[in-house]
């Protein structure tokens, strides 16, 4: 038995008056968070005449500072549960540390800046509840949450709720969130999951994730593109103009700027789907899966290939199948960057010099064979495992791969950001 953090997420159905109340809590975790950021940067601008000013860089210190001001700025505070102040109290201490960390150089990748006022309409609208009573109603119907109340769930919480009955989860926190106009509730649950060493399965499979196809398996099958975004790019063309059209904040527009969202919704709907479907068949019929490490953030800078490429979200392909071998058994390597898996001939081993991304088909100048080019990077990732195997497992795993590693993911149990103090500039 292994405990993972996983995250259930199901749509809900609230009436007129919770659907105010879903609104107002988002409202409020906002709210705190545009007030805290206010008064952090007054404490900073003070700070530079005098050095002894204290800035509330925490959690706990800009709790205290909010409990103290509430009263004053915000009289209609216990119109909310007091989860959604600290919820958005909670979003400005991480994104403090975030830039913190950043610019000391403890957080890699690309620096992140201070951080900005949230917009009503343009951030997106959550609020997280970490006590209180948070409950999945047996009837598998109905979820409970603090202040809004007993809410009743578009889909069946059965998955959840069979877990919870058997004892196997424990529900850490609660998230409620919207898309488009729909609500949803996302439970952080910490999962007792029966891991298996071994799937028993020798199977081993090359993917070539790409663009034209969703991915090309190194047997022949191809998982075809759901192209999600592109088939509805005809129809949120036609919204965006007619947005621009509109009067600004009249009815109408509203009511277009409520179709597109949906359209957008339904767009990153498809997508998930035929992922998900995609790496569960993959991580869960074969015993290895070889998969080609992209250097997505240089391609998305390449124009013409951005929006194929975050539209077929092929990142999100290798998060979920790192976390669904684990879960699954099955065992998944990572090729390195480098490795010419479409230049090479899967036959015979001869390597291609240059091969154009319009070349569709490889053809082998040493032993003639044709084949589709991605095909070919597919087979040639499969013929990888061979190699990895004769020289043991352990250095791929070192790829990020390892199956003993918990797939908790970015979830945090606990708000808890380090009580570093900024460092002054
Ligand atoms: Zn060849």
């Amino acid at each position: 038995m292994v405990t993972v953090i996983q995250a259930y997420r199901f749509a809900l159905d609230p009436n007129p008056r919770q659907r105010r109340a879903l609104a107002s809590h988002c409202g409020a975790a906002r709210y705190t968070y545009n007030w805290s950021l206010q008064l952090v940067q007054a404490r900073l601008n003070q700070r530079q005449t005098d050095p002894a000013v204290q800035i509330p860089w925490t959690l706990p210190a800009l709790r205290r500072e909010w409990n103290q001001a509430k009263h004053q700025v915000a009289p209609w505070w216990a119109e909310n549960s007091k989860e959604a102040y600290a919820s958005g109290l909670d979003g400005l201490a991480r994104a403090l540390k975030n830039w913190t960390d950043s610019r000391s150089g403890r957080l890699k990748g690309r620096p992140v800046g201070f951080p900005r006022r949230k917009r009503k309409g343009r951030c997106r609208d959550a609020c997280r509840f970490t006590t209180g009573a948070i409950r999945v109603l047996e009837d598998r119907k109905h979820v409970q949450l603090p202040r809004i109340g007993v809410l009743k769930t578009h889909e069946s919480t059965r998955k959840l709720a069979r877990r919870l009955e058997q004892d196997t989860a424990r529900i850490l926190a609660a998230t409620i969130s919207r898309q488009a106009d729909r609500w949803f509730v996302s439970f952080t649950v910490e999962v007792n999951r029966a891991i298996p060493a071994d799937n028993r399965k020798t199977s081993v499979v090359g993917v070539d994730a790409g663009i034209r196809q969703l991915a090309v398996l190194s047997s022949g099958v191809v998982a075809p593109n759901p192209y999600a975004l592109q088939r509805s790019l005809r129809k949120l063309r036609r919204l965006n103009r007619e947005l621009h059209r509109r009067q600004p904040h009249s009815r109408r527009r509203n009511q277009t700027r409520r179709r597109l969202a949906r359209v957008h919704a339904r767009a990153a709907n498809l997508r998930h789907d035929a992922l998900n479907k995609l790496t569960t068949t993959l991580a869960t019929q074969f015993g290895t899966i070889v998969v080609e490490q992209l250097d997505l953030a240089g391609l998305v800078r390449n124009r013409c290939l951005a929006r194929a490429l975050s539209d077929a979200g092929l990142a999100e392909l290798r998060r979920q199948l790192t976390y669904k071998t684990t879960w699954y058994g099955s065992r998944l390597i990572v090729a390195d960057r480098f490795y010419p898996s479409s230049k090479t001939c899967s036959a015979c081993g001869w390597v291609k010099t240059k091969l154009t991304l319009a070349e569709r088909t490889f053809a082998c100048e040493a032993c003639g064979l044709r084949l589709d080019r991605d095909l070919n990077a597919a087979r040639n990732l499969a013929k990888l495992a061979q190699d990895v195997a004769q020289s043991g497992w352990e250095t791929q795993n070192a790829c990020g791969a390892d199956r003993k590693t918990q797939s908790a993911g970015q979830v945090a149990m606990k708000r808890e950001p380090s009580s570093l103090q900024p460092q002054r500039a």
